[in-house]
């Protein structure tokens, strides 16, 4: 998950990201009911329709999650053609 960790070094380094969202976001996809494709926001990992994209104008925990979850997707399909 470099997404995730990504993430966490530029919270820590840069302070860009809240950390807070970054766990936020990993709470988001260890929940088994969400699918994030069909999110109430109409997240993506640039933009996401929630109050803390629209009026906050801060990185949010959909896109993030969005972020490590096209990450994890990359890493699996990876896996399956390395045979
Ligand atoms: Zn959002």
């Amino acid at each position: 998950m470099s997404a995730y960790n990504l993430y966490k070094a530029l919270a820590r380094r840069t302070g860009v990201v809240d950390p807070r969202r970054v766990d936020r976001a990993l709470g988001i996809l260890m929940s088994s009911k969400v699918d994030l494709k069909k999110y109430e926001y109409g997240s993506s990992k640039e933009y996401c329709g929630c109050p803390d994209c629209r009026f906050r104008r801060i990185l949010c925990k959909h896109s993030i999650a969005i972020a490590i979850l096209e990450d994890v997707d990359a890493e699996m399909e990876r896996f399956r053609n390395a045979d």
